[in-house]
């Protein structure tokens, strides 16, 4: 089982894809964490794509299929990929095929997790996450406990990520409708796409997400 998850930045792919690796035991394929990852440990890659993030536009195509080809080279699957911020280009959705295609497998299910606009910008500017081990929280829904630990791995180290101000999230909204919307069409076309409502709570979008995959 190989899906995509696909929104805008603040719809809840990051948590969705969180909670399907715990229930399903799938792979959690994100490349923003990967590229976040490469700027934390200082590698050429990261240092290149660090001013690009912040300013809230896309790194380049080259740079996240490599990312990608890389993982599914060498990783086995576990129980499937859920592939979570990548494809976000048309480039990117050909090239994610034909990986897949190497390998012998194929997509089950694009899932488009529609948000407001106007709930965007209110989720994204009031997120934090768990530095140890990436629980999301957030300042008006799901706040950081008052004991300033995480309730899943008791760590006191939470960030709020240098790309969730009002400039850049305009800027990562532009990028969204310009270059990633366009993919909605293409797996519509291709018949893979499925649309769950983004704006119930965590549980509900959970719920809509497993009906989607097991239809
Ligand atoms: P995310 O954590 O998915 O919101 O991604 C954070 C940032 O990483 C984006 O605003 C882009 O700068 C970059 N990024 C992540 N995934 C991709 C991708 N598939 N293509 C291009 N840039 C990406």
């Amino acid at each position: 089982m190989n899906i995509i998850l696909l929104g805008p930045p603040g719809a809840g792919k990051g948590t969705q894809a969180r909670n399907l690796v715990e229930e399903r035991n799938m792979v959690q394929l994100s490349t923003g964490d990967m590229l976040r990852a490469a700027r934390t440990s200082g590698t050429e890659m990261g240092k290149k794509v660090a001013a690009v993030m912040d300013a809230g536009n896309l790194v380049t195509d080259e740079i996240v299929i490599g990312l990608i080809r890389e993982k599914l080279q060498n990783d086995d699957g576990a129980d499937g990929y859920i592939f979570d911020g990548f494809p976000r280009t048309l480039a990117q959705a050909d090239a994610l095929g034909e990986l897949l295609a190497d390998l012998g497998q194929d997509l089950d299910a694009v899932i488009e997790i529609r948000v407001d606009d106007d709930a965007l910008v209110e989720r994204i500017t009031a997120r934090a996450t768990c530095g140890n081990c990436g629980e999301v929280y957030n300042d008006q829904t799901k706040p950081i406990p008052a004991d300033g630990k995480c309730e899943k791995c008791g760590a006191s180290d939470f960030q709020r990520r240098a790309d969730d101000n009002a400039d850049s999230l305009r800027t990562r909204l532009m990028a969204y409708y310009k270059q990633t919307s366009p993919l909605i069409g293409y797996y519509y076309a291709k018949g893979e796409l499925q649309i769950v409502d983004g704006m119930g709570s965590m549980d509900e979008v959970a719920g809509e997400i497993k009906a989607a995959i097991e239809s």
